[in-house]
């Protein structure tokens, strides 16, 4: 009898521990390749810290982008500026700092291509040239790369695989369109409202026209840090989402 009961406890402590070990390892993998995520294709991070984002595409702007920089500080806000890099090459200075107050820098292809539409050669032209001309200036080359408009294909992943490069999309709930400039109040209200931990947030910081993105982000910055959250790069954002993928 005594060796019957001494068998069923130490099946039901081996069940509870294979049942602990499916629950734990399982969260830590839904948290981070939440959906569509894979390990080649990045679309957010860890759903389990306060962490967010910021991205800004197709700049540097000669003057937009320095103005971001200045709300960035004020809340010790660290972002990630996706360049294009023939404005790399026109704004050196504006590169500079970017990378001096430690924000990251990650390639957005030489001049907007959409990348479906090119041949395997010109894609690889715009993101060697691009690769080349951000570590020129900052003496850094980018390990992020982000697709105009979102497309990929296996060419594109063949290419910046081979350059150690990530291809990072954003949080889809995310995009408010602030390069289309729908208003301030549009922008901090996608934003703010609909942020989630470990989101990646797509806004721009080179527009055509009037910028509605640096006003949007003096409301955007305090709003979320009040709710708790914290800006890092995108790369320390998988640096720590990966941590919790162990
Ligand atoms: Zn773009």
């Amino acid at each position: 009898m005594k060796r019957r009961i001494c068998v069923a406890i130490i099946v039901s402590v081996f069940l509870l521990g294979m049942t602990v070990y499916f629950v734990v390892s399982n969260k830590s993998v839904t948290t981070f390749y939440d959906k569509e995520n894979s390990k080649e294709i990045i679309w957010n991070g860890s759903r389990d810290e306060k962490l967010v984002a910021l991205t800004f595409d197709d700049g540097p702007h000669p003057r937009f982008t320095p103005k971001i920089l200045d709300v960035l500080k004020e809340y010790d806000a660290k972002a990630t500026f996706f360049m294009l890099g023939k404005h790399v090459k026109l704004y050196p200075k504006v590169v500079k700092r970017v990378a001096k107050e430690g924000h990251e820098i990650g390639n957005h292809t030489y001049t907007h291509i959409d990348v479906k539409a090119n041949s395997s050669q010109k894609i690889q032209d715009e993101f060697k040239k691009t690769q080349e001309i951000v570590y020129e200036v900052t003496g850094k080359k980018p390990t992020l790369f982000r697709p105009p408009y979102g497309f990929y294909n296996s060419i594109v992943k063949n290419i910046t695989s081979k350059e150690g490069c990530r291809i990072v999309l954003w949080s889809t709930h995310q995009d408010s369109k602030d390069w289309s400039c729908p208003g301030v109040n549009k922008i901090v209200n996608t934003v703010v409202k609909k942020t989630k931990n470990g989101d990646i947030v797509i806004l721009h910081d080179y527009v055509v026209g009037e910028s509605d993105t640096i006003e949007a982000l003096k409301t955007i910055l305090p709003e979320l840090k009040k709710k708790g959250f914290k800006f890092v790069t995108v790369s320390e954002l998988l640096e720590i989402s990966f941590e919790v993928d162990k």
